[in-house]
């Protein structure tokens, strides 16, 4: 896709608004129906089991070649409650469509594109696609309105309970609404995910954070069960002098500020260093880009062989123009006497021995200091956890990594369950949207099977 740059001439906020479209064009009705004709509609298809929420992706392929595209829609949508959300971000390559048996032969099924046209025909259709089930009495809290949140209470609501969703920001979906680059995931594909739940009788209490805004005794008191599915927090400190200065920004934040327009026009022309090198911090310089730097540097303390960014988004952070520095680690900020930034101060590393990740551990070569002139510096080196809440909550976990019973997503309150990337980590599961869509569909389940057990005994 074209990319409106600044080179010498002024840019507009319309060109700048422009280079957050969506990139990956969608395809034409007849380049979808073609498509789905190449599929072979396997038997045992390897593209379900690779999918996290088993999505039936023969059967919603077929029905786009008959042209049932709200049958094709049900039948993604019904796996996966965030199934339009999930056509633009899953890393098809490593799941569904990585397994295709057209791999070895030619091209494998653009999974993901189809995915993305049933899923289009029911939003630009308006269609509501599934109902509330009967009322069955029990009542359910959801903290947190994200993937793994609303994909609970979907299904919770068509299994007939009645669920509130407390949701901290002004609008739910989480980070597919606020933290997902607009060019690869529009915030209104993800508010169209919002509204099928809010359409079930979910209540969706937005500005609401709890542990703030209501209490933790509240939410535990005032339901018969609670799903905790509150993600995970802000990107830490770097820990080096001068992180207070004026121009260092949280990639998170940095990413939301670009999903809601009207677009900062201030950083055009300028140099902007991202210090990190994974598939956030790929983010963070990619949309940097596009609000016309001038130039944009990633500094990361290993190599391109350590990186752990998918090589789809290395691949086009390259095609962005933006300059890595390998072996590179950040020591001072450097700012001003406005106290705004203007450098990083680094050292060259060089790789010693394997540390507990099994990665070469860096080390810093003695003498090796230089700076990078920057006019902003963007923390991209994982995320926080929210351990304080969890803790008010009185939940087991590890350094904010919630522990579940993995058959049921109980914590070690049985009437409290916890899913997406609060439990992520410890080998729990993976931090992504269909992961966390799944979860919350699973933990619903188990809900309801509880449920039926407990009458069964009365
Ligand atoms: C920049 C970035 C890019 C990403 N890109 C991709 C991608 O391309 N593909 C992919 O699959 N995954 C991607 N991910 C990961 C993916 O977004 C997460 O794994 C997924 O959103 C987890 O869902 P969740 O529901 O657990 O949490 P979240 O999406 O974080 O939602 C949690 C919700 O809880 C709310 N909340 C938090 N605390 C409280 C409180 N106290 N009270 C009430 N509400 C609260 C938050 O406001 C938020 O809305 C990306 C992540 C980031 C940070
Ligand atoms: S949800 Fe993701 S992994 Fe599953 S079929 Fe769709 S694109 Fe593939």
């Amino acid at each position: 896709m074209h990319l409106n740059r600044v080179k010498n001439k002024k840019i507009s906020v319309e060109d700048l608004t422009l280079n957050f479209r969506e990139i990956e064009p969608a395809l034409t009705e007849t380049e979808a129906i073609n498509e789905s004709n190449r599929c072979l509609y396997c038997y045992d298809a390897p593209c379900i089991k690779a999918c996290p929420t088993s999505i039936n992706i023969p059967s919603f392929i077929k029905k786009i070649a008959s042209g049932n595209l709200k049958g094709s829609a049900k039948v993604i949508m019904e796996a996966n409650p965030v199934g339009a959300s999930c056509a633009r971000v899953c890393p098809t390559e490593e799941l569904c469509e990585g397994a295709c048996v057209l791999n070895d032969a030619s091209l494998p099924i653009m999974i993901g594109n189809l995915q993305r046209h049933a899923t289009n025909w029911a939003i630009q259709n308006n269609e509501q696609l599934f109902e509330a089930g009967e009322a069955n009495g029990q009542t359910v809290a959801i903290v947190g309105g994200g993937p793994g949140g609303l994909s609970a209470a979907r299904e919770l609501a068509r299994l007939g309970y009645q669920v509130t969703i407390f949701e901290a920001k002004e609008k739910a979906g989480g980070l597919d609404t606020f933290g997902i680059v607009s060019f690869r995931l529009p915030q209104e594909v993800s508010l169209w995910e919002v509204e099928q739940v809010e359409n079930l009788g979910v209540e969706i209490r937005t500005n609401t954070m709890v542990g703030r805004d209501i209490s933790v005794e509240e939410i535990v008191n005032g339901y018969d069960k609670v799903v905790l599915a509150i993600g995970m927090s802000k990107v830490p400190m770097l820990g080096i002098e001068g992180e207070d200065a004026d121009g260092v920004y949280d990639a998170i934040d940095w990413v939301e500020s670009t999903k809601t327009p009207p677009l900062d026009q201030q950083f055009i022309g300028k140099k902007i260093v991202v210090v990190g090198a994974g598939n956030t911090a790929i983010d963070a310089a990619t949309c940097s880009v596009r609000l016309g730097a001038g130039d944009v540097k990633m500094v990361y303390r290993r190599t391109e062989a350590e990186m752990t960014a998918y090589e789809f988004e290395y691949e086009f952070a390259k095609q962005d123009g933006v300059e890595f520095r390998w072996l590179t680690q950040p020591v001072k900020i450097l700012k001003d006497a406005q106290g705004k930034v203007e450098g990083l101060q680094c050292v060259r590393m060089e790789l010693g021995e394997p540390d507990e990740s099994g990665r070469r551990r860096p080390v810093a070569v003695e003498g090796s200091e230089f700076t990078i002139e920057a006019d902003a510096v963007i923390k991209a080196i994982g995320q926080t956890r929210y351990v304080n809440l969890i803790e008010e909550f009185g939940l087991e976990h590890n350094w904010g990594i919630v522990k579940i019973n993995m058959d049921t997503y109980q914590t070690s309150n049985p009437k409290i369950y916890a899913v997406g990337d609060v439990i992520f980590g410890d080998g729990q599961g993976d931090a992504m949207v269909v992961t966390a869509a799944n979860q919350g569909k699973l933990t619903a389940h188990s809900i309801h099977q509880e449920f039926i057990n407990q009458q069964v005994t009365v």
